[in-house]
């Protein structure tokens, strides 16, 4: 058993920031993220997926044990998803001392609209929330063939996360954030947008393997038509950062008022 949350480890007066993600503890973004972090903080702890996650969405591995692989004196890999990796994280190597904030990220692409649904990134920051946590999820878009941005969300995240340190965090709340993909040193403004939706075309490519058997191969939505204003999916595709307040509780309160009155009166 690892516990690394015992006194002597901490570092006195700073905030704790567990980061983890869903491309994987060997990604550049999970780096940028780190960078980002130590200018908040010195007592920055790493726990991520060993291998690639994305699209894992918020699944939890329960059929086989997972394992911590310690590789630094703050840096761990689970053979896992994110969702187990910050359960680990918090329910058992930083326990006694558990951060006061956890960063997702920041992903290779962006995160916006339907990709919500499906992110490691954003599940990530799921988890924290659910477990009390507050938590931001980042994502770096980019333009296929123009390599990752990276230094465009890096000069940006640690103003952006310390404001929101400032305030009281909302309850069951996590932020997802999204830089657009412009070079580094383009001025760019902050958007503060609602998930938005896409006009998404079929995106399975069918191809023949060789053996001859048929496959299908879900890759990157096709988009056309034009995203609605305010929207994160606007924001990036206006070249601007994205930054939307998710809440955890999925009710939808208008329906279930008229439920009520459908059902209950
Ligand atoms: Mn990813």
């Amino acid at each position: 058993m690892v516990n690394c949350g015992s006194k002597g480890s901490d570092v006195r007066g700073q905030p704790r920031i567990l980061i983890s993600n869903d491309d994987g503890i060997a990604a550049p973004g999970i780096a940028v993220l780190q960078r980002v972090a130590r200018q908040l903080s010195d007592d920055v702890w790493v726990v991520a997926p060993e291998q690639e996650q994305s699209g894992a969405s918020h699944s939890l591995t329960t059929r086989r044990p997972l394992r911590l692989h310690q590789l630094d004196e703050r840096r761990f890999a689970v053979d896992g998803t994110p969702t187990d990796c910050v359960l680990l994280a918090l329910k058992r190597l930083l326990r006694d001392h558990p951060p006061d904030l956890v960063l997702s990220g920041i992903n290779a692409g962006s995160n916006v609209g339907e990709d919500l649904t499906y992110s490691g990134t954003v599940a990530a920051a799921m988890e924290a929330t659910l477990l009390g946590i507050p938590a931001i999820a980042l994502s770096q878009a980019y333009i296929d063939g123009h390599g990752i941005p990276w230094g465009t969300g890096e000069a940006v995240a640690p103003e952006m996360i310390r404001r929101l340190l400032q305030r009281q965090w909302p309850e069951s709340t996590l932020f997802n954030i999204n830089f657009p993909a412009v070079p580094p040193g383009t001025s760019v403004t902050i958007a503060v947008t609602s998930q938005g939706r896409r006009a998404i075309a079929d995106n399975l490519t069918d191809g023949v393997d060789p053996r001859g058997r048929p496959y299908y191969w879900i890759g990157p939505a096709p988009e056309h038509g034009k995203a609605e204003p305010g929207t994160d999916v606007a924001a990036v595709a206006d070249d601007m950062i994205s930054i939307t307040p998710i809440n955890l509780n999925l009710t939808n309160l208008p329906v279930l008022n008229e439920l009520r009155d459908m059902f209950e009166a």
